[in-house]
């Protein structure tokens, strides 16, 4: 029999060392890989928050590794694990990581043993925490720093040695939890405003997504409010950092960090920072590199072309979702394809070799602009072709999210959405005979529907759910009636307040 061999750990700086004691002992999972957890800065900030209130902290990556990265702690030996779920099929990941522990995935069933406390957060706990109660022996709403994270501790520490059912009660008592024990609606809490600690990245690892960047957060909410995205909902109205304590942070950090250093600017659109191009001179005289999340296509300015050829960006990422200006106007983006394409045009001169373009299949009315579709494609093959700059187009499929205007909306399921990406690349290769510098790619419409089914599907569902994609089966025709059913009750609604 070969052994398998350990999982090497990933080389990590940290800004602040993790102190090793500390009570109670709390891990902090993220139930994907190091790379994606690891690029996570809301997990980051929960550790240093833990770690600076006097918590042991410890780290699981449960798509990496199977232990704690510090001390390779067994998740039983933890007092509270609490999962941070961002997106719906972490959740199957995170009931895999319990029931491969030998910890039981529902919350009744721990209430008589010896069992970490099982909090869940996230952006799922602020969308649709109804997936979680089956599972969860408290729900967390909201920002971690808003208070919420302080007085979890609080109460945790305040009943050691109090019975489960106790502290579970106790946890409920904080307006921004819900207990399953006592469930009531959840108040999300709300970081205010975007001033002071915590504000950047606690570790760099080359591993993570975002390889050995420094993240910087620069904006939390939106201010815009595109009737598809769950952004507002999740985080809130936007707030800013100002633009002197970014540069205050990054001189911070400098001399913590050897060698080269890339920052990568954290907001929903880096195109909405107010001060971005003064923020970009600033990390270019400090000799820092610099990257940026997605841009809005309208809110691109002048000044931004400038920040991009100073700071020696190569790749460009915007999300213009749709080749139908009608239908990119219902979804609150109400740009032109001429607008976009000369932005890609201005890009390229800026030093710009390639884009990618975030774009969607299965939009309300999508069908009947599949001619506006196609020729989207052609003219923008046409455009890059003689630009000279290869496009990634990556398709997903829409699943409409709760709180959203449009969280009644049909989805399409797997078999109609693959019937249109390969409808509409087929119709695009014929009328550019497949020389075009676009690549076309579908991420799964599988889990796409797995993620509709969790986004709006209640508890009941989450564990039929979990027990069939254990087994590997597919969603079947009972889980889209259990979903259609969760859907018209709309529990999630009852259980956080509205904005
Ligand atoms: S799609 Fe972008 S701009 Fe629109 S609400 Fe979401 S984060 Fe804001």
């Amino acid at each position: 029999m070969v052994a398998r061999a350990k999982p090497s750990l990933p080389e990590e700086l940290f800004l602040e060392r993790l102190p090793s004691g500390g009570w109670p002992s709390w891990g902090v999972v993220y139930p994907s890989t190091y790379e994606v957890g690891s690029s996570n800065l809301g997990v980051q900030y929960v550790c240093w928050m833990l770690a600076r209130m006097g918590a042991r902290v410890v780290r699981f990556f449960p798509g990496s590794f199977p232990r704690s990265l510090e001390g390779n702690l067994h998740p039983l030996e933890l007092d509270v694990l609490s999962f941070n779920v961002s997106y719906e099929l972490e959740l199957l990941q995170a009931l895999r990581f319990l029931d491969s522990s030998g910890i039981p995935i529902l919350w009744r069933e721990r209430l008589d043993g010896e069992y970490p406390l099982v909090m869940f957060a996230g952006a799922l706990a602020s969308l649709n925490p109804s997936v979680l109660l089956p599972f969860a022996d408290a729900v967390a709403v909201g920002d971690a720093e808003g208070g919420l994270l302080e007085r979890l501790l609080g109460a945790v520490r305040e009943r050691a040695g109090s019975s489960r059912e106790e502290l579970l009660l106790a946890l409920g008592e904080n307006p921004s939890a819900i207990v399953p024990l006592s469930p009531r609606r959840a108040r999300p809490s709300r970081r205010e405003a975007l001033l002071g600690w915590p504000s950047c990245s606690l570790w760099l690892s080359p591993r993570s997504a975002f390889g050995n960047s420094l993240l910087l957060e620069l904006q939390r909410g939106c201010a815009f409010s595109c009737p598809y995205c769950p952004v507002p909902r999740v985080y809130g109205r936007a707030r800013f950092r100002p633009l002197e304590e970014c540069l205050e942070v990054l001189g911070w950090a400098r001399p913590l960090v050897p060698g080269p250093l890339r920052v990568g600017l954290l907001s929903p659109e880096a195109g909405c920072y107010p001060w971005l191009w003064e923020l970009v001179e600033g990390i270019l005289r400090m000799g820092f590199g610099v990257s940026f999340a997605s841009l809005r296509v309208d809110t691109v300015k002048d000044p931004f072309f400038d920040a991009l050829r100073a700071a020696g960006v190569r790749t460009l990422t915007l999300a213009p979702e749709t080749g139908s200006r009608r239908l990119r106007a219902s979804l609150g983006k109400p740009f032109s394809n001429e607008r976009l394409f000369e932005v890609l045009r201005r890009a390229r001169e800026s030093g710009i070799r390639r884009a990618k373009l975030y774009m969607m299949v299965g939009l309300p009315g999508q069908e009947e602009a599949f001619a506006e579709e196609v020729s989207f494609l052609t003219e923008l093959a046409d455009l890059c072709g003689g630009l000279r700059m290869p496009v990634e187009l990556s398709f997903s499929t829409f699943v409409p999210k709760p709180f959203t205007p449009l969280e009644g909306a049909p989805f399409w399921g797997v078999e109609r959405a693959k019937a249109f990406f390969e409808e509409l690349r087929r119709d695009f290769m014929l009328s550019t005979r497949g020389g075009a510098p676009l690549e076309l790619k579908l991420a799964s419409p599988r889990e796409s529907a797995l993620e509709a089914l969790l986004s709006q599907g209640d508890g009941e569902l989450a564990l039929k759910l979990y027990r069939a994609w254990r087994e590997g089966a597919k969603p079947g025709k009972e889980l889209w009636e259990l979903w259609g059913e969760a859907r018209s009750r709309r529990e999630w609604y009852n259980l956080v307040e509205p904005a």
